[in-house]
């Protein structure tokens, strides 16, 4: 078992662990949780091993897998890999995926209501890629939290073919998914995300509104 183009992949493990120490100081990747990859060709991804601290990754902790989810290097890979390789064979535009479980997402798709949540009139939505005014509207579909991974992974595309791919989505009381074309892009989108989400959180507040 190997990897095509070992450098790519060791210069792929580095950024991930560079992002791990950048995510777990942000306060979102908690306790272990939280996954991130990246794109290393059409059939083939490095990602996170399980149950790593994400603030103290190395190298050894990244592992290469198949866009079938099977290891190609030594490792286990991390339990939520199908999320992953879902969004990598949908498009080939995608070259990394952050997925993290910060306390404004996991709180405010723990109290939503609605399966999905529309936000429009922020200047920061400029920040997701294609779009290009606050006048917008972007929506993140909120999906029910699933140990099963192969039939959310099922449910997220089927949900992608009717609606658009979008730019993330909520997994209610558990976290994000959102993906880029480089791990800088995707970067920008969480935290673009993470930003206007607590816009949201503050706004429930301040309103004393109770979506429940
Ligand atoms: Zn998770």
């Amino acid at each position: 078992m190997s990897v095509s183009d070992p450098q790519q992949f060791a210069q792929a493990a580095e950024d991930l662990c560079r992002y791990g120490r950048i995510l777990y100081g942000n306060n979102w990747s908690p306790a272990t949780s939280s996954n991130y990859s990246v794109r290393l060709n059409a059939d083939t991804c490095a990602l996170t091993s399980s149950g790593k601290h994400k603030g103290e990754l190395t190298p050894a902790d990244i592992l290469a897998v198949d866009m079938e989810g099977n290891a190609l290097t030594a490792g286990k890979p991390s339990a939520e890999t199908l999320l992953h390789t879902q969004l990598y064979r949908r498009d080939e535009n995608i070259g990394a995926v952050l997925h993290t479980h910060s306390p404004t997402v996991v709180l405010l798709s723990q109290i939503w209501p609605e399966d999905q949540l529309s936000i429009t009139g922020w200047e920061l939505q400029k920040a997701f890629a294609g779009e290009t005014t606050h006048e917008g509207t972007v929506t993140f579909p909120i999906f029910a939290n699933d140990q099963d991974i192969a039939r959310l992974a099922s449910r997220v595309e089927q949900t992608m073919q009717e609606h658009g791919q979008g730019v993330a989505y909520l997994i209610r009381g558990h976290g994000v998914y959102t993906w880029g074309k480089d791990l800088a892009e995707c970067y920008r989108h969480l935290e673009a995300l993470e930003h206007l989400l607590g816009y949201q959180l503050e706004l429930l507040k301040i309103k004393g509104e109770r979506p429940l």
